[in-house]
This record gives C-alpha cells, structure tokens and sequence, in this order.
C-alpha cells in the first residue's frame, strides 16, 4: 500500500513541452507528475501558439519568465540557471518527438516521451543510444502500465500459473473516429497526416498500447514474424489506417494478434489483453480496470480484485486506497510517474532501479512494431520476418 511517502530526495525540477490547454492527454501528465511531490512544474513551452502557452503557463502557477515560445529557448535558458529544469515532458505530436527528446538529451536532461517515440526504428536506436551515452532516462507514457492488475497479471505467468504461453490477444479497438471527425477536430487531424504521425495511425497511436502490455506480462516472448493488414474505412485517412489486424508468431511457438482500431463503433476504449496458457488463462480489459480475470481450466472464473491481499506483493505494492474503490488511468500514470524519477535520481548516481517500467528501449520496440506492420501490409499483407 503507497500512503504517499517520500519515494526521492528532493522534487526534480520539471517542464512541459506541449500539452497546452485544449490538449488530450497534457493534464494527466501533470496530474501524475505532481501526485506523488515527485516533481515541482517550474517550466514550459505548452503550445504551438507561444502566446497561448503563456497564458495557460500562467493558470498553471508557473512564473512568467519560465515560460517560454518554444523548447529551444527553453532549453537554453534553463540552462542558464542554478535551478534550472532536470527533466522535461513531451506531449507535443508525434512528428516532432524526435528533434525534441534528442535536444533535451543534448541539453543533458532527463526525459518522458509520448508514444510513439519516434516514426523509424533507426532514429528510435539513435536516441536509445543518445540517452545510454548522455546517462539520462527516457520514460515513454504506456499510462495503463503502470496499474497494479498488469503487475499482478506478470507475476502469474511468471509464477508459471498459465503455464507455457500459447496465445495472445490484444486489442485497443475504440469507435470514436468511425467517420472523419478530424475535419472538426484539429487532436484528430494530425493523427492522420503523415507528416505528423507518422507511418501509421491506429497502429502507433492505439495498437503499441496493448503490445506493451503484453511485453510486460510475457516479458520472455519475442516476435519471430507478423503479418499486418490495415484499412482506411474512412478514405481520405489513406495512406494512413484507421483498422489493422496485425497476427504475430512467437519464438516459443506461441501466436499473437493486435487489432488497433478508432472505427470499432459503439466501442468506448476497448483496451483489452487476454493471454492464454495451456494450463489457465488471464484477461484483462481498461473500461474495468480494477478486475483480472483467472480462468483454469475445469474450475470456476475467478475475479482477482485489485487492492485485495491475495494479489502478489510487489502488485499491492502500488495500491493507493484499498479494495473496493476504483483506482484506474491516474493512479496508472501515476505510478509510472513514480518510477521514472525513481530511475532518473538512480542515473544521476550512477546507480541502476530494480523494477521495470516504460523506458527508452519499450519505445524503441514500440516503433519496431509499427514499422514491421506497415512493411507487412503495405507488402500486401504477407508475413515479415520480424525486425
Ligand atoms: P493534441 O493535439 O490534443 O495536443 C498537442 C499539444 O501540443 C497542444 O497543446 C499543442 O499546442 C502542443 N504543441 C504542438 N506542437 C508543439 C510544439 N512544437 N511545441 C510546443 N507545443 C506544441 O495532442 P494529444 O492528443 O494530446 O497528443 C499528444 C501526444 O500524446 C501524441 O504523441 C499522442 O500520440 C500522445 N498521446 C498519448 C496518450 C497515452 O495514453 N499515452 C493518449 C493521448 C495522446
């Protein structure tokens, strides 16, 4: 159980690039940044609008002269400073990821990086050894990662309750794109552009979600090969999809699929893991995110609860009110937040954390998987040996 107790030092100082007022996912960064005292927000470049980023920096308690157009000037003139920024945020879409965590790293900060982290696995490799050489972490914000029924979920396949992993199945399917809102909605407009997003839309956005679920959960299963089809139901997204279905063999002859999808109609999130054992299986869905389902064969369903005793230690470890109320995405997040700066004080001494959690190789593996499914289906959906 966390009370909230001290988990570093000192608060590190920290700033935010993009997720400026209006933005879908800024507020649960710095809501899962500042729970836990971990971080103090003393800086920002939040919007593409200068002025508007100003004035929301403004809202946010952070004194005007740290805040700033553009993350360039942010960078150097934090650098400048005593007490300048240690790390820095980045929920700006996903075309400028790149140049914006290689600066920070260059400008020797630590760094917690939207997915996807970039758009190839090259310059993916690049920043992973950028930061290995800079001594920095690189958190990449997988937010449902970090709730305790995923750990508890790793402990059972661990614990070999599942026994040899047989099949898995995934999905992050949600139907709120099912015709092309983007006209309307510029969040939704660059997810299909390609200059912006990248060289894909569901898959990247929605599908490395689930894919790094199960990466935790099976942390001992690689891709061997996959085959990827994606569709553009609402053509004027192509070449970009707004549906794929991507299958995928295991090294240890296990087979996999991922169905990314934003036109699953009537679907409200539709995250969901199932993993598949020869002795039980799990399944786990976001929309109920406090329940894990075991499943042995030959006995009944059993409903695992989050919060509850039973549950692996290092799985109560991150529980925050007991069973019976609903944690979910924040106290997910929040833990996540949690270990990064447990990791980022860790390098700043020279020291290495023992617990897992998103760092910059989850996001070198995450744009690994986008690129070997768009290379599969944009080969006419035939298998690819996995790269
Ligand atoms: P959005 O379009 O809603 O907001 C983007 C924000 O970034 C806006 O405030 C915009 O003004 C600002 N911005 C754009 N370019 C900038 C720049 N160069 N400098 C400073 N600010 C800039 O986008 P969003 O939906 O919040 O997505 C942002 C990122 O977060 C994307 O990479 C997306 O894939 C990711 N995301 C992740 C999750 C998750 O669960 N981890 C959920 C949603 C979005």
């Amino acid at each position: 159980m966390y009370y909230g107790q001290r988990k570093i030092e000192n608060p590190i100082r920290w700033a935010m690039v993009g997720g400026g007022i209006g933005s879908q996912i800024g507020y649960i960064h710095r809501s899962a940044a500042l729970r836990d005292f971990n971080f103090q927000l003393v800086a920002g470049a939040f919007d593409i609008n200068p002025e508007r980023g100003k004035a929301f920096g403004k809202e946010l308690h952070i004194a005007e002269d740290r805040l700033y157009p553009d993350y360039k000037t942010m960078f150097a003139e934090e650098a400048k400073r005593a007490d300048g920024i240690q790390a820095v945020s980045i929920a700006t879409p996903n075309g400028t990821h790149y140049e914006i965590t290689k600066a920070a790293l260059e400008a020797g900060l630590h760094v917690v990086c939207e997915k996807p982290l970039c758009f190839t696995t090259k310059e993916a490799e690049e920043l992973e050894a950028l930061a290995q050489k800079q001594n920095k972490i690189v958190g990449i914000t997988y937010g449902y990662a970090g709730h305790q029924a995923i750990e508890e979920a790793r402990q059972l396949v661990a614990e070999g309750k599942l026994g040899k992993i047989r099949i898995v199945q995934l999905q992050f399917a949600h139907g709120f794109h099912n015709v092309a809102v983007e006209k309307n909605t510029a969040s939704t407009k660059w997810r299909v552009n390609p200059k912006m997003a990248g060289p894909s839309y569901v898959l990247g956005d929605v599908g490395t979600h689930p894919l790094y679920l199960s990466e935790v959960i099976c942390p001992d299963m690689k891709i061997k090969r996959l085959m990827c089809s994606r569709q553009s139901f609402v053509e004027s997204r192509a070449p970009l999809e707004d549906n794929a279905m991507t299958i995928m063999e295991y090294d240890n002859g296990a087979i996999g699929y991922v169905w990314s999808s934003c036109v699953n109609c009537g679907s409200m999130h539709g995250q969901k893991v199932r993993i598949i054992g020869e002795k039980a299986s799990i399944e786990w869905w976001d929309e109920r995110p406090n329940q894990l389902t075991f499943e042995v064969q030959g006995e009944p369903v059993r409903i695992l609860e989050r919060g509850m005793g039973y549950l692996a230690p290092s799985a109560l470890a991150d529980d925050r009110i007991g069973g019976g109320h609903p944690e979910g995405l924040f106290e997910a997040w929040s833990n996540l937040y949690s270990r990064f700066a447990q990791a980022m004080v860790a390098a700043d001494k020279g020291e290495t954390v023992d617990f897992w959690y998103p760092n910059i190789h989850a996001g070198v593996e995450g744009v690994r998987w986008v690129e070997n499914c768009v290379r599969s289906a944009d080969n006419g959906a035939t298998w690819v040996e996995y790269k």
